[in-house]
C-alpha cells in the first residue's frame, strides 16, 4: 500500500517554477496540509538528468525531502509534439533559454514544425512525493490535443497559450484556471496522489 500524508502534516513543495506552484496550491487547496516551497526554505534546484519525467520528478523531490527533513512533492513536467519526436519533452523548460522566454521557445515549436500538418501534442506531468527516508510514490498524467498558431490567452504558464486540449476551442492559455485544473495533465497525475497517498476527506470549504 501506498505511503499517506496525514491531514495537517507539512509538505515541501519542490518546485521554484511560479506556474507550478500556483497550480499545485491551488489544487492541494482542500486537503488540509500546510505547504512551504523548496524557495522559502532557501534549497537548491538539482540538475535534471535523467531521461524521463519521472526520473526527473523522483531526483527533485528527494533532493527537497532530504534538505528539508520534510517530505516532499515534485512536478516535472513537459509539453510533447508529435511531428518533433516527442520534444521539447523533458527539455521544455530549457528551449525558453536561461531567461526562461516561452515565446521564444513556443516561437521554436513553430519554426520546426513549419508547414507539417501533423499538429498532435500532449502535456504530461509526473508528480513525486519523497520522505526523508528515500522512500518515493511517483504518479503520471497526460492530456491530449494540438498545437495551434498564433499563441492566445494569457491566464496559464509556459506553453499554454499554443495548445487546445482535444474537443476544446479554447487555449490552456486562454481557459479559467478552474477549467484548466479540471482536465489538465497535472490534475490526472494528482487524482492518482491524492487517492494513494492523502488520508482524510477533502474540506468542501477550504
Ligand atoms: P520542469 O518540469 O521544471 O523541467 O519544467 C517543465 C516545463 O514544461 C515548464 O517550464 C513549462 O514550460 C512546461 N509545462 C509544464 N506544465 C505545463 C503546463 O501546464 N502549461 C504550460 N507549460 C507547461
Amino acid at each position: 500500500m501506498a505511503r499517506r500524508i496525514a491531514p495537517g502534516q507539512t509538505l515541501v513543495l519542490a518546485s521554484h517554477n511560479r506556474g507550478k506552484l500556483r497550480e499545485i496550491t491551488a489544487l492541494l487547496r482542500p486537503h488540509s496540509v500546510e505547504l512551504v516551497s523548496a524557495g522559502a526554505l532557501g534549497l537548491p534546484e538539482p540538475a535534471e538528468t535523467a531521461p524521463d519525467f519521472a526520473g526527473n520528478a523522483r531526483i527533485k523531490a528527494l533532493a527537497a525531502a532530504e534538505g528539508s527533513g520534510l517530505p516532499a512533492l515534485s512536478d516535472d513536467s513537459g509539453f510533447c509534439v508529435a511531428a518533433l519526436g516527442g520534444q521539447p519533452g523533458v527539455f521544455s523548460a530549457r528551449w525558453a533559454g536561461q531567461a526562461k522566454d516561452f515565446d521564444v521557445a513556443m516561437g521554436m515549436v513553430k519554426d520546426r514544425l513549419g508547414d507539417r500538418r501533423d499538429r498532435r501534442a500532449w502535456f504530461i506531468a509526473a508528480l513525486c512525493l519523497a520522505w526523508p527516508d528515500g522512500h518515493t510514490e511517483t504518479f503520471l498524467g497526460r492530456i491530449d490535443g494540438a498545437v495551434t498558431w498564433p499563441p492566445r490567452g494569457a491566464k496559464g504558464f509556459g506553453y499554454d497559450p499554443i495548445f487546445v486540449p482535444a474537443g476544446d476551442h479554447q487555449t490552456f492559455g486562454e481557459m479559467e484556471p478552474d477549467q484548466k485544473h479540471a482536465i489538465s495533465h497535472r490534475a490526472r497525475a494528482f487524482a492518482q496522489v491524492l487517492a494513494s497517498c492523502f488520508a482524510g476527506r477533502p474540506d468542501p470549504h477550504p
